[in-house]
């Protein structure tokens, strides 16, 4: 940890002296366009996006943190931390108790703002234990607003919940249930600025966009367009109007949903993994957050601030077509009312893990109860053990990965029931990748959370065991944007997931351009999305609070006369190998002893992990 902060400080200085320059800070913008694969962005697909990789700083070798989540990657962009600070581990997490606004769930899903502020709450006011970018820059008295897709814009400035300081917009935005506001309130200026904008003071929902479909009616075949209009139009009609007239530098945030919501729910591709998520409707909601984007930047030029505004773009992660498929799975036998005979259903870990375990299945998501069998958890999700307020095993279900708990009982750690749970996930086919808390100590076949920067200082209860699932290519030329893994989910075979640890999900789109970036410069080194944190921190002259030492690093190659670090090639494996022989692989890059994570699995079974050259790993 030491070399990372001491390396770090170097590189702060050194990027200082390029911000010596520039007295005044000037505004920065972050876009992120959920989900967008970095290698789909083309003049073509989405020409906003290209001309501003093109002209700005392209990052070719951009990573999202896994597990490649959108809430976990949010509290990395919004605090520059890694998830093992965070404690943001994926978007459904298990809290140790019952959330109230989540139907008194333990295992909520995140994206959220009551089921948010119960958590930070919990948590001792926040549950992510780190400062974020939006609170930093209020503190030096910049304007500050997150607008966009429920959850993650949220994250940003989650712990104050007045909306008096920052401008937080998204889906709930205006929307109540028992007569008390779900989101966060509008100031009165805001209100304003919205009403002089001709702008309603509630979001519209996803209509059409947000309808999934089942296995015999296909989801949406319709981008998130009428929804991110509104947002887009509060960003350039009221805020960014707003924020001219201060006159003070801003910090603004615009999280589009597109394309990640529309690439899960499409339904171009029913039962099918070709075309999968490229289709027409995937391609629409490519070319919405594009024109999102572009909106911004006309707005910018109108309103005279595009030479002071830096825009950065990240998303928070790939994307990949979901599989159904096993040859293994005991839940995969059963059959159940929509899901297809001899496809994996949903909660098919929790369901396995019961059968292996001998133990029952309860469902968080219906008050704890029983799971009958040929039925599944209604959200997939799993309490395992013969009491149900005291599980033995918890599975927070989440996609192309998934969370297994082992709740403390007593001081010790349940190291046999970790072997045992592991030793029943190497059996299956849809397996590839697991890594298990250091507490429980080495595991054969497996490689400890902290290799993969998820353990450090969290405040929420640290998964026992992380499992990544089975991905690989369908034929389309590219591999990485045909991307195809086992999820575990409620959406269907065909439709869009992400959560994978194979390379397809880790290369989020990553560019930006403005005064302080370097011009047409293509950057070859890795970065994350922790790096975004950092980088913006240090643009802004921001000084977010730490508790945590699992920070990423400025981007000062990207910065005018900043250094240019090197990166080296690196690859983690299991100690020891499972009995049949099996071990886990991390394929990483490393810049000033910060890891950047490509792909892992086991070899042969993820998508972007070399399978020849990690068979012959030896350690
Ligand atoms: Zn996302």
């Amino acid at each position: 940890m030491r070399r990372i902060i001491a390396v770090l400080s170097i590189s702060l200085a050194a990027s200082s002296a390029a911000l010596a320059q520039n007295n005044t800070p000037r505004n920065l913008i972050l876009f992120v366009p959920d989900g967008l694969r970095a290698l789909k962005v083309t003049p073509e697909t989405a020409p906003a996006l290209a001309a501003l990789r093109d002209k700005g700083v392209n990052f070719k070798n951009p990573h999202s943190l896994f597990p490649t989540f959108t809430m976990p990657n949010s509290s990395a962009m919004s605090t520059g931390h890694h998830l093992g600070d965070t404690g943001v581990f994926s978007n459904t997490i298990f809290t140790g108790y019952s959330v109230g606004p989540a139907s008194s769930s333990m295992t909520p899903f995140l994206e959220n703002d009551p089921v948010l502020g119960d958590v930070d709450d919990h948590f001792g006011h926040n549950y992510v234990n780190e400062e974020t970018i939006l609170l930093a820059a209020r503190k030096e008295g910049y304007s500050t607003a997150a607008v966009g897709k429920l959850g993650p814009t949220l994250m940003f400035d989650h712990t104050d919940r007045t909306g008096a300081k920052t401008i937080i917009i998204d889906d709930q935005t205006g929307a109540e249930k028992d007569g008390k506001l779900l989101g966060i309130p509008l100031s009165d200026a805001t209100k304003a600025a919205l009403t002089a904008a001709q702008l309603p003071l509630a979001a519209p929902s996803r209509g059409e966009n947000g309808k999934a479909g089942d296995s015999e009616k296909p989801g949406t075949t319709v981008a998130n367009v009428d929804q991110q209009k509104y947002f887009t139009d509060a960003v350039t009609k009221a805020i960014l109007p707003m924020f001219k007239a201060r006159n003070k530098p801003f910090v603004l945030v615009l999280w589009s949903r597109d394309p990640d919501g529309t690439q899960h729910n499409q339904g171009d591709s029913l039962g099918s993994v070709t075309p999968g998520i490229n289709g027409p409707t995937s391609l629409a909601a490519i070319k919405n957050a594009d024109d999102n984007l572009a909106q911004v930047q006309q707005a910018l030029k109108d309103l005279g601030l595009e030479a002071t505004t830096n825009i950065v773009v990240a998303a928070d992660h790939g994307f990949s077509t979901i599989s159904k498929e096993t040859s293994t799975s005991p839940a995969a036998k059963a059959e159940y009312k929509g899901v297809p005979k001899g496809q994996l259903p949903p909660g098919f870990v929790a369901i396995d893990l019961s059968k292996a375990l001998n133990l029952p299945l309860f469902d968080p998501d219906s008050k704890n109860a029983p799971v009958a069998d040929g039925t599944y958890p209604r959200l997939a999700n799993g309490l395992i053990g013969k009491d149900a307020s005291a599980p033995d095993v918890v599975v927070a279900a989440n996609g192309g990965s998934d969370l297994v708990y082992i709740p403390k009982k007593g001081k010790k750690v349940d190291k046999d029931l970790a072997r045992k749970v592991v030793s029943a996930l190497i059996q299956q086919d849809y397996v590839s990748g697991i890594f298990v808390h250091d507490s429980f100590g080495l595991i054969p076949g497996t490689l400890p959370m902290s290799a993969i920067n998820l353990k450090g200082n969290s405040v929420t209860p640290a998964p026992s065991i992380v499992v990544n699932f089975r991905s690989y290519a369908t034929d389309c030329g590219e591999p990485l944007l045909c991307g195809v893994e086992v999820a575990d989910t409620r959406l269907q075979q065909g439709q869009g997931m992400h959560g994978n640890f194979s390379r397809a999900d880790t290369m989020n789109f990553m560019a930006a351009i403005g005064p302080d970036f370097k011009t047409e410069y293509v950057n070859q080194l890795p970065v994350s999305n922790a790096d975004i944190g950092m980088t913006i921190s240090q643009i802004m002259g921001l000084k977010p609070t730490s508790t945590g030492g699992l920070v990423g690093r400025v981007i000062s190659e990207a910065l005018p006369n900043g250094i240019t670090p090197k990166a080296t090639a690196g690859r983690l494996v299991s100690k020891k190998p499972a009995e049949d022989g099996t071990r886990t692989v991390v394929q990483f890059q490393n810049v000033q002893g910060q890891r950047y994570f490509d792909a892992a699995g086991f070899p042969g079974r993820t998508l972007g992990l070399d399978a020849t050259e990690t068979a012959n790993a030896k350690k």
